[in-house]
């Protein structure tokens, strides 16, 4: 049923053998600047590049949803807009389920106007909220632990500026959905 990736060929001839990637530019499938470590992918042979299989994608995918959803401060735009687009959710369908405006969705999204507390709180569950009921047992207990600690985080008002780390580890989540080749 899943194509076996092992010993696939690549376009330049080479042979895509299993490796660890220490350092993956993953910003073309996350939709902003950010790179993962120890992440199972395969390096091409002859002409060394690097690629990641779908399931490995769609996992490192989720857990950024999970990195972003425990940041302490307020969702810069590009995060903000990559949580709506991990709901698949146009900006209307997401004002329609906030039961805010499109405009406002847009306003955060171009930096023209900061989310608001209530707005930051609401897209973190929604986003969240699905991995909990897709059945990757994996993200499970990281997912309902997470919504738990988000009542936590907003005991007091969130800042306004903070950093997403450049670099992201995703080894200790994916070791346990196993290699890339399963
Ligand atoms: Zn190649």
């Amino acid at each position: 049923m899943k194509a076996r990736r092992k010993g696939i060929r690549c376009e330049c001839g080479g042979t895509e053998r299993p490796v660890t990637l220490t350092d993956y530019d993953f910003s073309a499938y996350a939709g902003f600047a950010v790179r993962i470590e120890e992440v199972p992918g395969f390096r091409c042979s002859r002409c060394k590049t690097e690629t990641l299989d779908g399931r490995i994608i769609n996992a490192v995918l989720k857990i950024l949803v999970i990195e972003i959803a425990q940041l302490p401060f307020l969702l810069p735009p590009h995060l903000a807009r990559y949580l709506r687009t991990v709901l698949g959710d146009t900006q209307e369908e997401l004002a329609v389920r906030m039961g805010i405006s499109r405009a406002t969705v847009n306003r955060w999204e171009t930096g023209q106007e900061r989310i608001a507390p209530q707005n930051d709180l609401l897209l973190r569950v929604l986003t969240l909220y699905p991995l909990v009921t897709t059945n990757e047992k994996w993200l499970t207990p990281v997912v309902v632990e997470l919504l738990a600690k988000l009542q936590a985080v907003r005991t007091s008002p969130p800042p306004l500026e903070g950093g997403f780390p450049e670099t992201v580890s995703v080894a200790p989540m994916l070791s346990t959905i196993g290699p890339a080749t399963a």
